[in-house]
């Protein structure tokens, strides 16, 4: 069985950076420090957050006074950040620069008139910290179904944004359609570099193998689009939360296995699978011996 890395895994800069300034919070002001729902969509990260004395809310209020609490990299609406600063608390922001990037996108096109169409996933937490941040109309479209029932109202105009982490491909087919059917939309909506490169590098890396394991969370929309990414290329994918999720069950039948994962996958997981499938791998080469 061949067994191959994908050359890009790991965190991407902005879950790094947010996980640096927890990290840095929490040795400069002690235990607890909060973070506004999950800081990244990993378990295993969170869990070591919480370990360290970090400890998750849903709310900002209820606080103690000059507690820290730090936004996650998801962002939050601007609602949720004015509830959050106008209470006697030290806020820390880790939205991704990224995602600050397309919330001012959104909340610029609104300003300039048009309707916007955001492409993203119901219910996540940077969806909603973009449409939080858009005053104007705006549509949330997650699919090409939705792009296909989308109805323009003549006279107005249109630009469509998307969350970060969508498969590329989806994008362009969801654009597309809705180009046809409105003139002059703005077409501002791509994933982030880092988001882009981990899906080139997959799609390239199913290409060479039969089975493709993910190293992430179900939680983690960039993990689960890597996924369907994969299994688009006719490879099987797996998405592992651990090593323990690696059995030889898992692996039978696979003559070359590739291993990736989500951008909030820490590096020694994803090593820590790798290492399984390897482990695996040698044990049936010397059982054939
Ligand atoms: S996936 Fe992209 S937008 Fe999201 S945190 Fe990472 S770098 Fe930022």
């Amino acid at each position: 069985m061949e067994v191959i890395l994908c050359p890009i895994t790991g965190f991407c800069s902005g879950v790094r950076a947010a996980l640096n300034r927890t990290t840095d919070m929490l040795k400069q002001h002690g235990p607890p420090v909060f973070i506004l729902h999950d800081l990244v969509h990993n378990e295993s990260v969170v869990n070591d957050l919480l370990s360290r004395g970090a400890k998750i809310v849903d709310e900002p209020e209820g606080l103690p006074p000059g507690a820290t609490l730090i936004f996650s990299a998801h962002g939050v609406s601007e609602a949720v950040e004015a509830r959050a600063r106008a209470l006697p608390l030290n806020i820390v922001d880790a939205t991704c620069p990224l995602v600050r990037k397309v919330q001012e996108r959104g909340a610029e096109l609104s300003k300039e008139g048009h309707v916007v169409l955001l492409f993203g996933k119901a219910g996540h937490r940077e969806v909603e910290g973009i449409l939080g941040r858009i005053h104007g109309e705006k549509h949330l479209l997650t699919n090409e179904e939705d792009a296909r029932a989308f109805r323009p109202v003549p006279g107005r105009t249109y630009a469509c944004i998307s969350q970060t982490t969508m498969n590329s491909d989806v994008i362009t087919e969801m654009t597309a359609i809705l180009r046809e059917k409105i003139p002059g939309l703005v077409e501002s909506a791509s994933v982030c570099r880092a988001t882009l490169e981990r899906q080139n590098a997959v799609r390239k890396l199913a290409a060479k193998c039969d089975l493709v394991l993910v190293a992430g969370s179900a939680h983690s929309s960039n993990t689960r689009r890597l996924c369907e990414i994969a299994a688009g290329q006719g490879a099987r994918a797996e998405l592992v939360s651990g090593p323990e999720d690696v059995t030889p069950d898992l692996l039978r039948g696979a003559k070359c296995v590739g291993v990736t994962s989500g951008a909030s996958a820490p590096d020694d997981l994803v090593h820590g699978i790798l290492d399984a499938v390897k482990r695996i791998a040698a044990t049936e080469q010397a059982q054939k011996l």
